[in-house]
């Protein structure tokens, strides 16, 4: 008998399947922004290394409403960088990692296939990078841990991937194996390629690669010290015993991290860590939307805002609506569909974000991010498709933990400051509220470093100086229901009742035990804490 082989044509891959769409997440101080200029570096997006700071620079001498940025030393906005490499094209979003811009980066988180999260060797799991890893677990991403500093004096290095796999009840596989740390540190075992890295002598980028079929061989092919090496066997047997292999399926539904070891600051590990994106990070797949899903592979454009950033250019009142296309190709004066306003819109002029400069865009695939400028006709959360009626899902506003009432410096600058605020909340810098009784706005923030972004940016780009008071509530709740009875509810609480700038009726109470109460008294009525935009 005669095996039949099957001749059908195997399909080209997509143009999209060339694509990683990532972010970065991390505590403060871990290593992220010196990692993400060694992944830059060798993708050839930038030629030296500083460039990334270099580029902040400029950004900020362009618009210097990031003085709180600058005297703080945190980085506020998120940004896309992009560079290539082997054929591979990677969107690299950057997020805040100051936990009071966590809304801006849960909004991130929404618009990328994979994140690398980011662990200082001497710390293990800090609060932020457990925030952020949630997020990223709600939608199943896939993450690829890296271990930062072993350059430096850290925890040994299986009781760290112990503390991680139960902190965060996530499976663990260790891809690379440090041998010794901090002054000890030697270089790293690349398990599955047996092979040891070797690190030139100042600790280095990696300079030489020794094979060996028993690691103890590295004795004398790598001359390694006996009281280096020793421990270093030890605990990699205990972890190859102890814990799971790598495993493709189980890391693309965001159950099994492969772990990598490493020092950005001396480029060491980071090119595994870079290979390993693009073998195993997912190109663009399938998107949850209301409705249905919507595939990479559809031809029609779909996309989505997830991040608005306004006066990027203080010259221009422009706005700049990042959009993640999800489906088709997108190209240049293309009309799409605008979901929310129910009409075509022509996007003139779409931009690329690359490291060096803002470039022109004539084309963009599913997991690219695109620049739109515009006057404020895009928001956080927006679909935009090219005539079907469907929202992406999962962009949501958070109930502001710390409400203010703005006050004025000025009181003929009303008609600015209602502007002024809309533009802040069209960008997510804040969330704004107008009680229907009473004149003063509430601002609503999720921490409190952003309130005072938004006093700095209301002064130097609109010339509105405001100050804050004392608001008497403790928290906001979105009223959802049926109709009548959230009309009956509001007529009955007037004096705690503010419209969110979508016309949404919020209940602003004045403790939690009113909140309770609210909920006792109207059963039908659901007080919520996050509601999808658009
Ligand atoms: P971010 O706040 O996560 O962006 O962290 P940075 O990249 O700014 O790094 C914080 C500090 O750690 C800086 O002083 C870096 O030079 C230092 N750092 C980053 N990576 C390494 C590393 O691999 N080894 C050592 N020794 N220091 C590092």
């Amino acid at each position: 008998m005669t095996a039949t082989l099957d001749h059908a044509p195997i399909a080209p891959p997509a143009p999209y399947a060339s694509r990683r769409t990532f972010a970065i997440i991390s505590h403060p101080d871990a290593g992220k922004t010196t990692l993400t200029e060694k992944l830059l570096l060798a993708g050839g997006a930038i030629r030296a290394a500083g460039s990334v700071k270099a580029r902040g620079e400029r950004r900020r001498a362009r618009s210097d409403w990031m003085d709180i940025e600058q005297s703080r030393g945190i980085s506020v906005t998120s940004s896309v960088m992009t560079f290539e490499r082997d054929g591979i094209t990677f969107n690299l979003l950057d997020t805040p990692g100051h936990s009071d811009f966590s809304e801006d980066t849960y909004r991130t988180l929404s618009a990328v296939d994979a994140a690398i999260m980011v662990i200082d060797a001497a710390k293990g799991i800090e609060s932020q990078t457990r925030k952020l890893f949630e997020v990223c677990r709600l939608r199943d991403i896939p993450i690829i841990t890296f271990i930062n500093k072993v350059d430096r004096e850290g925890l040994d290095p299986l009781e760290l991937l112990d503390e991680i796999a139960t902190g965060l009840a996530l499976d663990l596989a260790p891809m690379t194996w440090p041998i010794g740390l901090g002054t000890d540190f030697r270089g790293l075992i690349d398990i599955e390629g047996k092979r040891a890295l070797l690190p030139d002598q100042r600790g280095g980028a990696q300079v030489s690669e020794i094979k060996f079929t028993d690691p103890a061989e590295l004795a004398t092919t790598a001359r390694i010290e006996p009281h280096i090496l020793k421990p270093t066997l030890e605990g990699l047997e205990l972890a190859e015993s102890a814990l799971p292999r790598f495993d493709l399926q189980s890391f693309l539904e965001g159950h099994l991290s492969p772990v990598f070891f490493g020092s950005a600051l001396k480029e060491f590990g980071t090119e595994q860590l870079l290979q390993a994106l693009e073998t195993f990070a997912p190109p663009p797949t399938t998107r949850p939307a209301t409705a249905r899903a919507v595939s990479a592979a559809e031809n029609p454009v779909t996309g989505f805002v997830f991040k608005v950033q306004a006066n990027m250019d203080p010259n221009h009142r422009d706005r700049v609506a990042f959009v993640r296309l999800c489906s088709g190709k997108f190209r240049r004066g293309m009309k799409v569909f605008h979901v929310r306003e129910n009409r075509m819109v022509t996007i003139a002029a779409p931009i690329f974000f690359f490291a060096q400069e803002r470039e022109t865009a004539d084309e963009a695939l599913p997991g690219d991010i695109i620049g739109i400028p515009n006057h404020g006709m895009l928001r956080v959360g927006d679909t935009l498709t090219e005539g079907e009626p469907l929202r992406f899902e999962g962009i949501p506003n958070f109930a502001p933990e710390i409400l203010r009432r703005v006050m004025l410096e000025d009181p003929m600058k009303a008609k600015q400051l209602t502007r002024a605020l809309q533009d802040m909340a069209e960008e997510g810098v804040t969330q704004v509220f107008r009680p229907i009784l009473g004149a003063q706005f509430i601002v609503g923030v999720v921490g409190p470093l952003q309130l005072e972004v938004l006093a700095s940016r209301m002064e130097k780009e609109y010339n509105v100086p405001i100050r804050y008071e004392a608001a008497p509530y403790v928290t906001a709740r979105w009223i959802t229901g049926d109709k009548a009875d959230v009309e009956r509810f509001v007529e009955s609480n007037r004096s705690s009742v503010a419209e969110d700038r979508d016309g949404a009726m919020v209940f602003m109470a004045r403790n939690t035990w009113a909140l309770d109460q609210a909920r006792q008294d109207w059963p039908g009525l659901n007080f919520v804490d996050t509601r999808e935009r658009g």
